[in-house]
């Protein structure tokens, strides 16, 4: 079973001003979807290609770099997207507003924490909010690397996460990610983050 690019789950121009038209549909149509195809080249005729894309992210080390980078790419792009809504931006609420402020003191210290970690990936690479242990860790990754994969240094269930290669960026905001990650906030898509906050928490069984 080939992999296939889902479109976008929103419109090329929704992100508007935040993530320009013209990046969106560059970052999708041909980035990511270089990542399926060239993924799809990867597997084709081995072992790996009936496998999921999470099983492959397990043991992406072990594979094949064409598999750990393509796999990754097309795995991070499609949690990314999903993170994203024209209608986002505020905070959490609930059980992940509560988290967060137990883990970081305040939501702006969470984001600044956040941003420091994708200010701080030299070269391409990607920032994360992820569980791990029950617990709530910022984390970042090189190229098309993610915490799922068994390579990570730091491993764990991602909830968010920012992509900051300069495709991302660059034809809006040239060199400057900061700004890039300052105008992030007003697209995530929080609710969506709770969910996956929900499912990746572990289940205390009553009684
Ligand atoms: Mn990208």
């Amino acid at each position: 079973m080939a992999f296939t690019l889902a479109p976008l789950p929103f419109a090329h121009d929704a992100l508007e001003p935040h993530i320009d038209t013209t990046t969106m549909q560059i970052h999708h149509g041909k980035h990511h979807q270089a990542y399926v195809d060239n993924l799809n080249k990867a597997i084709a005729g081995t072992e790996h290609e009936n496998k999921s894309l999470e099983e492959l992210m397990k043991s992406a080390g072990k594979i094949s770099p064409a598999v750990r980078n393509n796999g990754g790419g097309h795995w991070n792009h499609t949690f990314f997207w999903e993170t994203l809504d024209e209608n986002g931006g505020s905070m959490p609420a609930g059980d992940l507003a509560k988290a967060v402020h137990d883990t970081f003191g305040t939501f702006e210290v969470f984001k600044e924490k956040f941003a420091n970690a994708a200010m701080t990936r030299f070269g391409s690479g990607w920032a994360w909010l992820i569980v791990k242990d029950g617990k709530l860790e910022i984390t970042s990754t090189p190229n098309q690397d993610n915490p799922l994969m068994d390579v990570a240094e730091v491993k764990g269930t991602p909830i968010l996460g920012v992509d900051v290669w300069e495709h991302a960026y660059y034809l809006k905001y040239q060199n400057r990610r900061a700004e890039y990650l300052a105008a992030f906030w007003n697209v995530v898509d929080w609710k969506k983050v709770a969910d996956r906050y929900e499912k990746a928490m572990p289940k205390v069984k009553a009684n």
